[in-house]
């Protein structure tokens, strides 16, 4: 039989397994505790356990674990790109950046993507598999034990689309904030998605105060479906309706991303269908050079996002241009792990 992923499970679940093991029910927190505190790797570790228990966690439980493979650093900043290798062989990347107010970590919510925007590269070589909480949870705690650093914010930016990947992203969410585990605020956490409106408005009933940033990069539904195969399904203005639920249902701004691409979307005419569909919102727009993927053509450069926003202030909306971090190791994200294949 197949070990369950303890680092999976809330606390909850494992007070249920624990007392079913007809041990005393304390005991789960402080199992609980050795995991998510403590980062503990293995059960020998957790010196306040009973051998005996330890034993039978240990026939009972596996505690996943990443393997670190790579790990390039800038030379400019203090960005670090790892990858990593999943137990089954498959790899993702994690991203931390250092910012005056702290650690911020962009994280892979699945091995591959199904989504297909044209300008992603981690989409390229199609959908692999969800990320399971315990995988999500291991690029912070592995960041954490390699940097010696309290990571202090989140951003769900990395390979995967989080929407797509619901309940695992949902339970990793409540793992992670746990109080009596890394206790990591959700007012710290960005979850960015490409447009899935029915889990838009499912997050926004959940009303977690996290900040939802939604990838628009074109504002008419020709364009967007050409460069998002996703618009298909659901349509920017439908993708505009439920952004406006989640600002009603939880009183948070949201972010518009609008990755910059010469001769797609950086126009003047592009600009101003933007500021008609989201004038009146309550929202941000983060505008990114688009990092080009050596496949597709696209370009763009930090002079063409700073023109856009240039365009947009005059008509009264307020944008800003990403801020490059570790641009010496900019392998778009994604590349990496292409360029690792699979171990599988
Ligand atoms: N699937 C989610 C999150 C992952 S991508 C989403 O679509 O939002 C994180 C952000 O990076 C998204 O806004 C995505 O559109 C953008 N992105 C992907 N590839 C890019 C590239 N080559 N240049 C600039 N931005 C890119």
């Amino acid at each position: 039989m197949e070990k369950t992923d303890i680092l999976s499970l809330t606390l909850a679940e494992l007070e249920t397994y624990i007392e079913k093991m007809g041990e005393k029910k304390f005991r789960a927190k402080q199992i609980f505790q050795w995991l998510h505190c403590k980062m503990a790797e293995t059960f020998e570790e957790m010196n306040n356990i009973s051998l005996a228990l330890r034993t039978k966690l240990d026939e009972d439980f596996c505690i996943k674990r990443l393997e670190s493979v790579r790990k390039l650093e800038s030379g400019i900043d203090n960005t670090i790109k790892y990858l990593y290798r999943l137990p089954d062989g498959n790899f993702v990347e994690t991203v931390l950046m250092e910012y005056d107010y702290g650690i911020s970590l962009c994280l892979s919510t699945q091995v591959g993507c199904k989504m297909g925007c044209k300008f992603c590269a981690s989409t390229i070589a199609g959908f692999e598999r969800n990320l399971y909480p315990s995988e999500i949870l291991q690029q912070v705690y592995c960041t954490q034990k390699d940097t010696g650093k309290k990571i202090s914010g989140i951003v769900l930016m990395g390979i995967g689309e989080p929407l797509d990947n619901f309940e695992n992203v949902m339970r990793f969410l409540e793992l992670v904030s746990s109080a009596d585990g890394y206790g990591l605020s959700l007012r710290h956490v960005t979850l960015s998605t490409c447009g899935i409106v029915p889990k838009i408005r499912e997050l926004a009933h959940k009303k977690l105060g996290l900040t939802l940033s939604v990838s628009l990069h074109c504002p008419d539904n020709q364009g967007r479906s050409e460069i998002m195969p996703i618009n298909k399904t659901y349509n920017v203005n439908e993708v505009i309706e439920a952004t406006k639920e989640y600002i009603d249902k939880t009183g948070r701004r949201v972010t518009y991303e609008y990755a910059v691409i010469d001769g797609v979307n950086s126009d003047r005419k592009s600009a101003q269908s933007l500021v008609k569909l989201i004038r009146g919102i309550n929202c941000h727009v983060n505008l990114i050079p688009v990092n080009s993927v050596s496949e597709r053509n696209y370009r763009s450069s930090r002079g063409s996002a700073l023109n856009f926003q240039k365009m947009l202030t005059e008509m009264g909306i307020n944008a800003t241009v990403r801020r490059t971090l570790g641009s010496d190791i900019n392998a778009a994200c994604g590349q990496l792990r292409r360029e690792a294949g699979s171990e599988k």
